[in-house]
């Protein structure tokens, strides 16, 4: 699990990818759900032939940040047909057609406008696309994601979109040392998702915990973990 070990070694994913199983599997125990935790490998911003490796490992779920980079990557998977792809970065409103073109999942939609746009561009051939609210969940001013305030209104105009399928939401925290205010921070994600669901029980999703928190995020109740750095290596 050293960072050392990221190089281009095939047995080297699949066992990072099962260390973070173990991880999942290990959390799970103080977990909340009876369902297993999703993985959702984050490939951004690394090369095809790692994504080939962890796809031979079994692994299905991919993330990826950067829009470009993304379509050019789900291009080079389509053959394959059974990797879901996840887009999980921010979105500009001038590239939300490529994102509604590509994935199945976006996990990031923080307003009105974006849900607008991707409902509209979601091409009538393809399946709705999956959708969880990013929430800034801290409140703070130089993340994205939506107010637990603005929930409401966003949810109830994602739920009403025909090419658009409401199925939970996702937070990023910041990196702290405080776990106690992490863990404060998790729960009250848990809490808004239990909320929303009374409200439209079809959702089933609660993305959070990334490759240095997926303990806390899973205790606290998490659906889906994304990991980048644990199973890919460190980024530039
Ligand atoms: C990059 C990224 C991750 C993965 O983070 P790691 O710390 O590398 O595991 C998870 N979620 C989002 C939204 C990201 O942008």
């Amino acid at each position: 699990m050293t960072p050392q070990r990221a190089n281009n070694n095939m047995v080297t994913i699949a066992e990072r990818l099962n260390n973070a199983y173990d991880r999942i599997a290990k959390a799970e125990q103080n977990g909340q759900i009876s369902d297993p935790v999703q993985l959702l490998a984050v490939s951004k911003t690394k090369p095809i032939e790692l994504i080939q490796q962890a796809y031979d490992a079994g692994q299905r779920l991919f993330g990826e940040s950067y829009v470009q980079e993304a379509v050019d990557k789900v291009s080079h998977f389509k053959p394959l047909r059974d990797i879901e792809w996840h887009f999980i970065g921010p979105i500009q409103s001038n590239k939300s057609r490529h994102i509604a073109e590509h994935f199945s999942w976006v996990q990031s939609v923080d307003r009105l406008k974006i849900a607008r746009r991707l409902n509209e561009q979601r091409p009538t051939n393809l399946k709705p696309l999956n959708i969880l609210i990013q929430v800034n969940i801290s409140e703070d001013v130089n993340k994205s994601g939506c107010v637990p305030s603005e929930l409401e209104s966003l949810a109830q105009f994602i739920s009403e979109s025909k090419q658009l399928t409401l199925r939970g939401l996702m937070t990023i925290t910041a990196k702290t040392d405080d776990s106690e205010l992490q863990q404060q921070y998790f729960q009250q994600m848990k809490d808004c998702f239990d909320k929303l669901k009374a409200q439209y029980p079809q959702i089933d999703t609660l993305s959070m915990g990334m490759s240095s928190d997926l303990e806390p995020a899973v205790a606290a109740g998490a659906t889906m973990v994304r990991i980048g750095t644990d199973i890919f290596g460190k980024r530039q």
